[in-house]
């Protein structure tokens, strides 16, 4: 039986490098990684942290995110206190250390492993994002203003970027597609796909929480 050449859609592929950049955060609330994406093309790539110069976030570096950690502060508190950029305000910010003029980043397209912020939505806003794609579950109620703005947002389910994740570690994989290695009673694609995810679950324990749990903020 011959099996199917897969590879990631546009969406599950950028998602998959803002999923990359996240592994860079120093924040120790939790670890969220962004990317902007004009014409299928990544233009820039954020995570969250202290600003350069600044003490990591891990090390001591920001207060309220070690009071945060501690119970000290509850989820969305104190805010004004962080000193993490968030990984949305990173990548328009790279934007601008880049030089990309606002014609380069009208009608791009943000990827965030979580939901925009207020604050990180409202930049995005204004540099000509019309379009979120954003990663698991939150309340549509975040995302208020930027569907007021015409912003389009479109939700990845973690098990397709689980499903790639998993081709990336299985070495086996590289000439082929993913599905080879997986015994499959009817060789649909949801089949495989779904046999990866459970390979995976027991892989990688972590990959589903590492955004859990922490309200809207990013931070
Ligand atoms: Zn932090
Ligand atoms: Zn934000």
């Amino acid at each position: 039986m011959s099996r199917p050449f897969e590879r990631p859609s546009w969406d599950e592929y950028f998602m998959l490098q803002a999923e990359l950049a996240k592994l860079r955060s120093n924040c120790i609330t939790r670890r969220v990684g962004a990317v902007i994406v004009r014409d299928n093309r990544q233009i820039a790539t954020g995570y969250n942290g202290t600003p350069p110069g600044i003490r990591n976030c891990h090390e001591g570096g920001c207060e309220r995110c070690q009071q945060r950690i501690e119970g000290l502060i509850a989820s969305g508190k104190s805010l004004e206190r962080c000193i993490c950029n968030h990984a949305e305000a990173n990548a328009i910010m790279h934007c601008a250390i880049m030089g990309i003029e606002a014609s380069g980043t009208r009608g791009a397209i943000l990827y965030t492993t979580y939901v925009p912020c207020l604050e990180c939505t409202k930049m995005a806003i204004t540099i000509g994002i019309r379009r979120f794609v954003c990663l698991g579950d939150y309340p549509d109620d975040d995302l208020g203003l930027a569907k007021q703005a015409g912003v389009e947002i479109t939700k990845i389910d973690r098990k397709q970027i689980e499903y790639w994740a998993q081709m990336l570690l299985d070495t086996s994989s590289n000439s082929t597609a993913a599905g080879s290695v997986i015994p499959t009673t009817d060789g649909g694609e949801g089949h495989l796909r779904r046999s990866f995810h459970f390979k995976l679950r027991s892989v990688i324990p972590t990959t589903t929480t590492t955004d859990g749990g922490e309200g809207h903020t990013n931070s």
